[in-house]
């Protein structure tokens, strides 16, 4: 019976593992294949050191090092101390309890948060839960190239504001916030300063304290680590309201038996992003801007979404007029070329991309987007072979497209 099981299991497979290696994967912004030396660092925590980390006899302790091990490589490449790590199940876990936590503890100090317009729906969606709950929420504009700025902060900021949570770079269109200024003025104005960090860390260099920040999420998956682990950094003598209640675990910010060899993966991921993160920025730059010019030299009506340079060192956002985004992608990964519209969050949904229209695109320009977000893996040869396929693409859409003829005549 069992057997038959993992039959069916194999046979629901919609893509061959030859077919993956040959693809062009160009989505890292949504996932990052687990690198080897991860995966062989965690090995040993499934069969063999399978101990719960909680308990006191030999098996059980050799899984708490290997944890404690790992809480000091993820604080060292954000330049934090290890006891102000707090292991969690992701990105979108780690917003969770930070905002919500400071939210609950400090409520009687004040009810008001701000934002910015073009969070994640890991902080937007709680930022909305929060205000049917008797919070109130202020959302900043981000402008054309989409970045917040530090006037509109100041004006929003009320002595009822308790806590400012702003992304370090956007998820989409990779533009950076400029994170230490706003995390100055939360100083200065004793606010609680969190940052989603999700899509940063171990891409560019993350220091806390150089960010000023109070807290700060982080998601494992997105730096060539496993998916279901991150962590969420808390500055010492902070306090936050638990979102969940269980056992003691993790100092009971987020109780729950520890995820260890995910855990062990985050910290060899992050430990090899500290090794290699100057390298990897540049060679993403370099490919990023070869990518960003061979398409918008190449291919009428294209545009670059989001800030020119300020923007993540493997994102490139583009829209095409008269094109929509998801024929794009199909006929991209037709292809072999794996990318995305909008970001893996709302890829499945019909309206446009809060983010686009945040910066002021219309919705039908909105959904003619395209997000390539490269990995460190991918050459010179990839991105070359992805323009020509865009540029045949687009206009092979466009020879279809209402949109395009009416716009032409
Ligand atoms: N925040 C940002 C900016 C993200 O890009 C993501 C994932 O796409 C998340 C949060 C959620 O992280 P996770 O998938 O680990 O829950």
């Amino acid at each position: 019976m069992l057997y038959c099981i993992r039959d069916e299991f194999k046979l629901k497979k919609l893509i061959k593992v030859e077919e993956v290696r040959k693809m062009i994967y160009m989505d890292h912004s949504a996932t990052s294949p687990v690198d080897p030396e991860v995966f062989e660092a965690m090995k040993p925590y499934f069969i063999e050191f399978f101990g719960n980390a909680s308990t006191l006899y030999s098996l059980g302790r050799e899984s708490r090092m290997a944890m404690e091990s790992a809480r000091e490589q993820v604080a060292s490449l954000i330049g934090a101390e290890k006891k102000e790590i707090i292991f969690t199940s992701g990105g979108t876990e780690s917003d969770n309890i930070a905002i919500k936590g400071i939210a609950y503890k400090h409520k009687n100090k004040g009810n008001h948060i701000i934002t910015s317009d073009i969070e994640h729906p890991a902080v937007d969606e709680t930022c909305k839960y929060l205000e049917k709950n008797g919070f109130e929420v202020t959302y900043l504009p981000v402008y054309e190239d989409g970045i917040v700025r530090v006037k509109d902060l100041e004006d929003a900021i009320t002595d009822k504001t308790i806590l400012i949570t702003i992304m370090h770079a956007n998820n989409e269109i990779g533009t950076i916030q400029p994170i230490a200024e706003i995390g100055s003025i939360a100083r200065e104005k004793k606010i609680y300063f969190h940052t989603d960090a999700v899509q940063t860390v171990g891409k560019i260099s993350v220091n806390v304290n150089e960010l000023n920040v109070d807290l700060l999420s982080l998601s494992s998956h997105k730096l060539y680590g496993p998916k279901g682990v991150g962590a969420l950094y808390v500055k010492k003598g902070i306090r936050l309201e638990p979102i969940m209640h269980g056992g003691g675990h993790e100092r009971s910010i987020r109780p729950g038996t520890e995820n260890v060899a995910g855990i062990v993966g985050l910290g060899m991921a992050c430990s090899i992003a500290q090794e290699n993160l100057e390298k990897d920025a540049q060679k993403l730059i370099n490919l990023r801007d070869r990518l960003i010019a061979g398409v918008l030299n190449g291919i009428d009506d294209s545009y670059l979404n989001g800030h020119r340079t300020k923007r993540l060192p493997n994102n490139a956002n583009f829209r095409f007029t008269g094109i929509e985004g998801e024929s794009l992608i199909l006929h991209l990964d037709s292809k072999g070329i794996a990318s995305s519209t909008g970001s893996a969050c709302s890829s499945t949904k019909l309206e446009p991309s809060h983010v686009l229209t945040a910066i002021g695109l219309e919705e039908v320009e909105a959904h003619g987007s395209l997000r390539i977000s490269l990995g460190h893996e991918n050459t010179e040869k990839e991105i070359d072979y992805t323009i020509t396929a865009i540029k045949e693409v687009v206009s092979k859409l466009r020879e279809m497209s209402p949109l395009w003829c009416s716009s032409k005549t």
